[in-house]
């Protein structure tokens, strides 16, 4: 697998078959004509794999519906990329998604091209310098438009469309596509990682991505898993008079002034399940942050040293519904019961408080990173994460 453009003939490709008929006597003539009409359907056929993942790729859905209506010239969003062309990367790529998207990329079968479509896409925007982002995606694949802006708007697209068109057309005339880039924005935006385009670019890290773009499916797989929750049978709920009085019942008396009461870590498995009794039976949120050695609540001895906090609601559902919410803080050392067991949905909640701020959820069935890389290093939500993390290969 190989993301490299072909330098020489400015990107273009020519199938095999066309190479030897071109050698027979005679059969050139023919063939001209033959490559004119093949030209002509081949620039006014280019179906677009829409790469679409933030923002840009409204502007890229307005472009195909009916005020722009790109099938017009002939250009068809196709989602799969077998029968593309083009591919059109409208939004944010980071880390997680530039291996998928070569992956994507490489399924799609030669002649193709692509579009960078707004500011993201082209150079990562303001999100260039983010632990998480790629710094453009001509960092990955190779780019052959691209549709500055943030975002685009649809005549824009179509506007770098029809400079496609004119990029193919010259190609297949014979012509040398040469990119006439601008030195000081090159030198300006230079990402840290080379360019696709540039031929100082080392093979090892063309390579090192497309090794990770393969295997990053693999990655991905894992096992059915049993989820220890085991559902109640749904009683009439009895609403507890009021939270304080539960909190007091159950002998947790630390409820600070601002924020809501700090239940002890032994305390809280306790304290959910009979609010789960007690009719609260709408986990809303489980939010993780993390506190270095002098920061957090004020008063608190926790505070003197590197602590997590981790945040619960849970409310009532239907007419009169009210809310619970308590804090549970423990050392970066420490563990927190997971509450998968009371609520199934606390799964993907408690997975992602673990892979962005590296609380670990004692018995939790699948304690994997959710939204990061496979392979990534470190919790980027924790207060002394740096923020411009390098990644290699992707930036
Ligand atoms: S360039 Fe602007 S509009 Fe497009 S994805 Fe980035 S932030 Fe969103």
């Amino acid at each position: 697998m190989s993301s490299k453009p072909n330098l020489d003939t400015g990107g273009s490709f020519t199938h095999p078959l066309y190479q030897t008929l071109e050698k027979l006597p005679g059969v050139s003539i023919g063939l001209a004509s033959l490559d004119d009409l093949l030209a002509w359907g081949l620039t006014n056929s280019l179906w677009v794999f829409p790469m679409a993942t933030s923002c840009c790729g409204i502007e890229l859905m307005a472009a195909a519906a009916s005020r722009i209506d790109l099938d017009r010239m002939g250009t068809i969003v196709r989602a799969t990329p077998r029968q593309a062309d083009v591919m059109v990367v409208a939004g944010t790529i980071t880390v997680k998604m530039a291996p998928r998207v070569l992956k994507l990329w490489e399924q799609m079968p030669e002649p193709k091209w692509c579009i960078a479509m707004g500011s993201c896409a082209i150079s990562g925007d303001f999100y260039r310098n983010l632990y998480s982002v790629i710094p453009g995606i001509d960092t990955v694949i190779p780019v052959d438009v691209y549709v500055p802006g943030c975002p685009p708007n649809p005549e824009a697209l179509m506007h770098g469309l029809l400079r496609l068109q004119e990029k193919v057309q010259a190609i297949r005339r014979g012509e040398k596509v040469v990119r006439d880039p601008n030195p000081e924005l090159i030198a300006i935006t230079k990402p840290s990682v080379p360019r696709v385009c540039e031929r100082d670019r080392d093979g090892d890290l063309s390579r090192d991505q497309a090794d990770q773009a393969l295997r990053v499916t693999a990655d991905q797989m894992c096992s059915p898993i049993d989820v220890p929750y085991a559902p109640t049978a749904l009683q009439k709920p009895v609403f507890a008079p009021d939270f304080a009085g539960l909190l007091a019942e159950l002998g947790i008396s630390d409820a600070p002034a601002e924020g809501p009461p700090c239940v002890p870590v032994a305390r809280h498995y306790e304290l959910t399940r009979r609010l789960k009794d007690l009719g609260y039976r709408q986990l809303v949120s489980i939010v993780a942050s993390h506190w270095p050695a002098g920061l957090g609540r004020k008063g608190k001895d926790e505070a003197e040293r590197e602590h997590f906090e981790v945040t619960y609601l849970l409310r009532t559902v239907g007419k009169g519904t009210r809310v619970a919410t308590w804090t549970v803080r423990l050392g970066v050392d420490e563990t927190i019961p997971t509450i998968v067991p009371l609520f199934a949905g606390a799964d993907w909640q408690e997975r992602e408080q673990y892979d962005l701020v590296g609380v670990r959820f004692e018995g939790h069935p699948d304690l994997r990173r959710l939204m990061m890389a496979e392979n990534w290093v470190g919790h980027p939500l924790r207060r002394d994460y740096p923020i411009d993390t390098p990644c290699a290969p992707w930036r």
